[in-house]
């Protein structure tokens, strides 16, 4: 039974976009597609506040980063890895897989890394050719503070590669206005559609850096990728996952009628709304409220109590499906996702399910965790 699914990716769908997915096969390389996928890459533009292109590659977000990678850098060039969560490790261990020598920036889970001990790292490692930094990490529920890392990245020669793959469309992101070189994100998390697409946003400096840089690449070659991306009519080199993109498109339509102000907005107030509930209940979140990440909260467990008990009960007696923690934090978390297409009724489902378990695997027996959350979602901004 899964009645609320409040997992930070894959996200419930909308109806919409349900809809479109299901549509039947199309030439994907004829007018129709090539219609809307050129629709969807320049709404995807938009969400990712950026005019230079975005690149759809068939793959989940990890394809995204190692795209990223494989186009901008060389075998032996150094790379600064924020790792700040399983999420950081990931991106720094694909660095590594390439050849890369990797200065990892270790950050306790947890925390946000401190934009000093970035510029620090550019100190050490003056040719340094990347910075890639995790804007949500969802491992943790903590947000990077992106602008501040760009503008530290800015005044070297490094280019700075975000992992948004839990941010995007969920917390706001000014790839162009900030600096970003590359910004990664996935279908399946704030935007709205089922797992199956990456996308990569390339600055003019990221460019420039793909067409020197010597690691091998062939399907994720971003200038292979990029040849037959045109404005009114797109087509990739290879077969898309058409269904996927047919939803995206209706995802990232349904965004922008929302207003991506609103939509960043609505986000925060939801969790707003999931930390005053869980703390009502006696929980903490693993996150500082200062660098909380809006798209998911990772809240501790009880002492001596396991996050696969709690997330057995609250699959299996109340349909709600949450995540558990990853590595260290295996057992010891669960994580309330809260982006996308949740709804307040879902959000208070979760909260009331979490009151109900927990007594009853011997966790603390508070209530109003509803009553708690619903004073934000009344006061705050719809
Ligand atoms: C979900 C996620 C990914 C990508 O995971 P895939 O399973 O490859 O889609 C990468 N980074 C972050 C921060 C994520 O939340």
């Amino acid at each position: 039974m899964q009645r609320y699914l409040l997992l930070p990716g894959p996200t419930p769908l909308p109806d919409e976009v349900l809809a479109a997915g299901a549509r039947q096969m199309i030439n994907h390389r004829g007018p129709e597609f090539g219609r809307i996928l050129a629709e969807m890459l320049g709404a995807a533009r938009r969400v990712f506040m950026t005019r230079h292109p975005v690149l759809p590659f068939t793959a989940s977000g990890t394809g995204g980063l190692e795209a990223a990678i494989a186009n901008l850098c060389s075998p032996g060039d150094t790379v600064v890895a924020v790792c700040s969560g399983w999420f950081g490790d990931r991106f720094a261990d694909i660095a590594e897989a390439f050849g890369a020598q990797v200065l990892r920036v270790a950050v306790p889970w947890g925390e946000a890394v401190d934009p000093e001990a970035v510029r620090e790292a550019l100190r050490v490692a003056p040719g340094a050719r990347a910075v890639l930094v995790t804007h949500s990490e969802t491992s943790t529920g903590v947000r990077n503070d992106v602008a501040a890392i760009a503008a530290i990245v800015r005044q070297t020669p490094a280019l700075l590669v975000v992992d948004a793959v839990s941010s995007l469309g969920a917390i706001e992101l000014r790839a162009d206005e900030w600096g970003v070189d590359v910004v990664v994100t996935g279908s399946q998390k704030a935007l709205m559609a089922p797992p199956g697409l990456t996308l990569v946003s390339v600055s003019e400096r990221a460019w420039a850096a793909s067409e020197t840089a010597r690691l091998p690449r062939y399907y994720w070659s971003f200038a292979r990728m990029r040849k037959d991306l045109k404005d009114g009519e797109a087509f990739t080199p290879f077969t898309p996952a058409i269904g996927v993109i047919y939803a995206l498109h209706a995802g990232l339509r349904r965004l922008e009628a929302e207003g991506i102000a609103r939509v960043f907005a609505r986000h925060r107030r939801v969790a707003r709304a999931v930390r005053a509930g869980v703390r009502a209940l006696g929980l903490r979140p693993v996150a500082r409220d200062e660098d909380a990440s809006e798209a998911l909260t990772a809240v501790w467990m009880p002492d001596g109590l396991d996050a696969k008990a709690l997330l057995d009960r609250l699959r299996v007696e109340h349909g709600v499906v949450m995540a558990g923690g990853q590595g260290p934090m295996a057992g010891r978390v669960f994580r309330f996702g809260h982006l996308g297409y949740v709804s307040d009724e879902a959000v208070l489902a979760g909260l009331g399910a979490l009151e109900a378990v927990l007594p009853r695997i011997g966790g603390p027996a508070a209530r109003g965790a509803e009553d708690a959350a619903r004073e934000i979602l009344a006061t705050a901004p719809a």
